[in-house]
């Protein structure tokens, strides 16, 4: 790892360069952030179960035919990706009323929505990623028209494909937050257009998973909340998917993925 040149330290991963032109590895941190990064904290074992929970999302999104950027886990922390250009845009899907929606519009959080709903905030830390229009995406070219029509179309295929699988679990899919990025594509000419593809991750950092029958929150509520056993509800998860074997003690699992490792 340390070998690598790092190219990006963000809140809950890092990016080293990758071992080929155009690739990069994805390193997952143990560190939990939560509004705006003014709360933090280590959570032991937290990377490495989101490594595998977004690698098994991925793979299985890839066989429905969404394009990601996942190529490869490499080991307990990290995966080898594609090197994309990041749209600035935080995508987030809801099917339940929650967070901040729950807030801003007066819902009660549990509310089913009547619909799927696709929001967009814009990538800023410093303004604390804040909700914006279709019309600001336009205005301010954060992408183009035919890109929002890409992620929003995805977006939805994204869902319905991780409600039946998570309801296959019985877990409720309440909201999730993605992102894109622009893929080169190249011919003999050089890079002659981009392809919107899946970036990031998905995990219980970025879902909110509820249990189906006792709406026990499995996700990152847990620490934004004050819940507590964080790590031991990104488990719980990783366990239902079938990822991990042992749900007895932190420790027994951390070490059961660790024995899947290469
Ligand atoms: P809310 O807007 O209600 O806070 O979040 C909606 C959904 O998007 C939740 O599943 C939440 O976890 C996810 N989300 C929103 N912003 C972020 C973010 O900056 N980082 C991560 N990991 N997830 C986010």
């Amino acid at each position: 790892m340390s070998r690598r040149k790092q190219i990006y330290e963000g809140k809950a991963k890092i990016l080293y360069e990758g071992p080929e032109p155009g690739t990069l590895v994805q390193y997952f941190k143990d560190d939990a952030t939560a509004f705006n990064a003014q709360k933090k904290a280590i959570l032991d074992g937290k990377g490495v179960l989101n490594n595998r929970i977004s690698e098994f999302v991925m793979t299985h999104l890839a066989e429905i035919g969404i394009p990601t950027h996942f190529i490869k886990r490499l080991n307990m922390r990290e995966q080898l990706i594609k090197k994309v250009e990041i749209i600035p845009l935080e995508v987030i899907c809801r099917n339940v009323a929650a967070g901040t929606m729950a807030k801003r519009l007066g819902i009660e959080e549990g509310e089913k929505l009547p619909r799927s709903v696709v929001e967009f905030c814009l990538k800023r830390d410093d303004l604390g990623d804040p909700l914006i229009a279709e019309e600001h995406i336009h205005a301010f070219g954060w992408a183009s028209s035919s890109e929002l029509d890409e992620m929003i179309a995805m977006t939805l295929r994204i869902n319905d494909y991780l409600q039946g699988m998570f309801a296959g679990i019985g877990i409720k899919l309440i909201d999730f937050k993605i992102e894109f990025g622009r893929l080169p594509i190249s011919n003999e000419d050089g890079v002659v257009g981009h392809q919107v593809v899946l970036a990031d991750e998905i995990s219980p950092d970025s879902c909110r998973l509820w249990d189906r029958e006792t709406n026990k929150k499995l996700d990152k509520d847990r620490f934004r909340r004050d819940l507590g056993e964080v790590t031991e509800a990104y488990t719980e998860v990783a366990t239902r998917l079938g990822i991990i074997k042992e749900q007895n003690q932190h420790n027994a699992t951390i070490l059961s993925v660790v024995s899947n490792d290469d």
